[in-house]
């Protein structure tokens, strides 16, 4: 049963994890009545976020993303920090089974009592994916959280969708034989605030620094995003517990850099913009192709097409234009 706006918002101020977690089911149900509600917390609680660190992650499969937050996340709960790690698998809409479900991940910080887990819902159009994890974020922050770790598997376009609602975005790579560069698309590195060679143990210790010294030549070719921060090319073992301390390190510089130049403001305002603007584009589209007039000429223009009768052109111009002139 649902309640009203008001046990859920002083259920999070309190930091409740049972409420975070019904706050949460809300926001990601597709029920009319449940999202009026859910959008009416959020606008509450809203006032209550901003000062958590939100970090993205991502890699391939098998790149060592659960093995690094539970690392990573278990020292930050040693110093005192409350982290909530929100997973977007977007491949388990597709194939119909989910990467990140098929096994015990980060069983560590999932029992650790600063720590909070949440699998993002993994239906729908990654806008609406993003539109829920970037609202769970919020909600979290407002219940406490200090840092908000968004983790992203690196297939399909999810990587841009989360780096765009983050402070920081963490591209976790592993040292392969071979050209270093092909397992990472390069929409991904220009998006990246760091890039960490995970697996930097073992035998695989000079392979990693091998990768750390190509990853570093390939981000000099690209042009900087901010003037103020140079992409640094880290490396870890998110097994034995090395370089995870510098990790840290590196996102509080960062943070700090960025805070005092202003830029960390400008870039929230600007993701809000963006967000803003993708959520109009989204609504017109679904306007537009529920609306009776389209469904019922679609057909027509379709079959007008095919019979090369008219061309595409000059279909969605004579359709655009009849829903401009109602
Ligand atoms: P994910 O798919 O990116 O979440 O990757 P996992 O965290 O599940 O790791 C995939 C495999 O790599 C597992 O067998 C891990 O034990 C292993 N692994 C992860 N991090 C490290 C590391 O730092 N060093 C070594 N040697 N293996 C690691």
């Amino acid at each position: 049963m649902i309640k009203e706006a008001d046990y859920y918002i002083r259920g999070v101020l309190a930091g409740d994890r049972l409420i975070l977690a019904r706050t949460i089911t809300l926001i990601e149900s597709g029920l009319t009545e449940h999202q009026e509600l859910a959008r009416n917390i959020i606008d509450k609680l809203l006032v209550h976020t901003g000062s958590a660190v939100r970090l993205g992650i991502t890699g391939v499969p098998g790149a060592g993303k659960s093995t690094f937050i539970e690392s990573f996340g278990t020292m930050l709960t040693e110093l005192g920090l409350k982290v909530a790690v929100l997973a977007i698998d977007p491949s388990s809409s597709r194939s119909g089974g989910s990467i990140l479900g098929d096994k015990t991940r980060m069983e560590k910080l999932a029992v650790n009592n600063m720590a909070f887990i949440r699998p993002s819902p993994s239906s729908g159009t990654l806008g609406g994916v993003a539109g829920k994890t970037r609202e769970t974020m919020l909600v979290c922050e407002a219940a406490g959280f200090d840092v908000v770790i968004v983790e992203t598997v690196g297939v399909g376009q999810s990587e841009t969708t989360v780096a765009s609602m983050v402070d920081f975005f963490m591209v976790l790579m592993i040292a392969g034989a071979g050209d270093e560069l092909q397992g990472i698309k390069k929409g991904v590195l220009e998006v990246a605030d760091a890039v960490v060679i995970n697996k930097a143990d073992g035998d695989n210790i000079h392979r990693a620094e091998t990768a750390q010294k190509e990853y570093q030549a390939a981000l000099h070719l690209l042009m900087p995003r901010s003037p103020n921060w140079t992409v640094p090319v880290l490396t870890c073992s998110s097994l034995e517990g090395f370089g995870i301390e510098k990790i840290w390190q590196t996102i509080s510089e960062h943070r700090m850099i960025l805070k005092d130049s202003g830029e960390l403001v400008k870039k929230r305002k600007i993701q809000a913009q963006e967000w803003f603007n993708f959520l109009l584009d989204e609504g017109l589209r679904s306007w537009f192709r529920q609306s009776s007039m389209v469904t019922n000429e679609l057909p027509r223009l379709k079959a007008e097409i095919d019979a090369e009768k008219t061309s595409p052109t000059a279909a969605a111009a004579r359709l655009l234009s009849q829903l401009a002139c109602k």
